[in-house]
């Protein structure tokens, strides 16, 4: 009999526990190392597409989701409070949710699959012949390394992999806040407040909500500010400023308030290479993006559940080799992404409406569990 292979990964975000998953669902042994103490169940919202969700769906982890999480009538575009569009995103298929749902569901859906995942533990460094070091000294020989520990991966800056990374001039930071809907109607009786509204202001000052309903009971709002913007940027965010311009948001701006909040610079990474020997880069290690198409974790999770696929088929002498290959296959449609994030984040296009057309919806249509998916697309 074949002797089980082992996969060390660093980071238990949503890039390491897909991953984590689709190994051991093929096979592997599977430890996550995390290195904060408590693993990170919180955060605000998150929007997912096709792309992730079919991803959800073969590691078994969609079931749970749906049970909180929803997608909205439609996603409307407003400026200056006027209307855009309404986008009912026919044949996308969407969902919002709160960040902490989707990280518990990854991590039932990890924990059924036998994956250890280790908190407390930070991987200091990785080798391309498969050593990995944790921080307490511990080395670990493993078939695979799966490098998905964020930005500021170890894992990738120990190999020497190559970082460009740019920053963009907006920023966001994001709230979770109760939805308010009969506060909200009352304001503004006829808005559908189950809809995605993106609601943007460009003059006199560049100010963004991104509203987001993430279930029955909790809303996600993203307060987007150039970084040159001190007020706009500032948090706890300034209350009078940001209902000077959403007056029709005041209930849950007011909420937001209260919580102090973090600003966040858009920005960009690009790796020179996503693989080194047996160790793979996936998530933000490899391509964090801006935000406008709220495709980083899709891309993370549809290049984690691939890698899976493909380190699987191949044996441990191929391996290399099919890392490589995986990479050359898969690494366009994320590269397109994030190029399209950073003009529409550098253009600021997204504001005037009709945004999920065309080129702009590539990825989340794109069908990673479909082995026959890129025959389709050279056809
Ligand atoms: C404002 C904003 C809005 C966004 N909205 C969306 C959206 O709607 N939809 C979407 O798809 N994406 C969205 N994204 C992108 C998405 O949040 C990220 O792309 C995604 O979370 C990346 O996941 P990851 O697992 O690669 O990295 P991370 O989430 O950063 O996880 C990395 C993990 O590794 C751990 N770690 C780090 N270093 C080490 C180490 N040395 N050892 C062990 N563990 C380590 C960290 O503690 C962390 O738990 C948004 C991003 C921003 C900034």
């Amino acid at each position: 009999m074949a002797e089980t292979r082992r996969a060390e990964i660093s980071g238990a975000g949503f890039a390491g526990l897909v991953a984590a998953t689709a190994l051991a669902q093929r096979g592997w042994q599977v430890r996550v190392h995390e290195k904060g103490e408590t693993l990170r169940t919180e955060g605000a919202g998150i929007v997912l597409w096709g792309n992730s969700l079919q991803v959800l769906d073969d590691i078994g982890a969609t079931h749970d989701i749906m049970s909180n999480s929803m997608t909205p009538p439609a996603y409307e575009t407003r400026m200056d409070n006027v209307i855009q569009s309404q986008e009912t995103l026919d044949g996308i298929r969407w969902r919002t949710m709160t960040r902490g749902h989707l990280f518990n569901s990854l991590l039932l859906a990890a924990r059924e699959a036998g994956v250890e995942v280790k908190p407390g533990s930070r991987v200091v460094s990785a080798t391309a012949d498969g050593v990995l070091t944790t921080a307490d000294g511990a080395s670990t020989k493993a078939d695979l390394i799966v490098g998905a520990d964020g930005v500021g991966s170890a894992v990738r800056d120990s190999l020497g992999f190559e970082v460009r990374r740019e920053r963009s001039r907006d920023g966001i930071t994001r709230f979770l806040v109760p939805r308010r809907k009969a506060e909200l109607s009352a304001l503004e009786p006829d808005t559908e407040w189950d809809n995605v509204i993106d609601f943007w202001n460009l003059d006199p000052r560049v100010l963004r909500v991104l509203y987001t309903p993430a279930n029955d009971e909790e809303l996600y709002i993203a307060l987007m500010a150039p970084a040159a913007d001190a007020e706009g940027s500032r948090v706890p965010i300034d209350l009078d400023l940001w209902t000077s311009i959403f007056p029709q948001l005041a209930p849950v701006l007011q909420d937001a308030a209260r919580i102090q909040g973090r600003y966040y610079g858009y920005q960009t990474t690009r790796v020179d290479s996503w693989t080194r020997g047996v160790a793979a880069l996936v998530g933000d290690a490899a391509h964090a993006m801006c935000p406008a198409l709220a495709q980083g974790a899709g891309c993370a999770m549809q290049n984690a559940y691939t890698l899976a696929v493909a380190a699987t088929a191949a044996s441990d002498d191929e391996l290399p080799a099919a890392l490589a290959g995986w990479e050359r296959l898969e690494r366009p449609y994320t590269d397109r992404c994030q190029d399209r994030s950073q003009e529409y984040a550098d253009t600021r296009a997204m504001s005037q409406g009709n945004q999920f057309t065309g080129e702009s919806v590539e990825t989340a249509l794109y069908e990673p569990t479909d082995p026959h998916r890129h025959e389709k697309a050279s056809a």
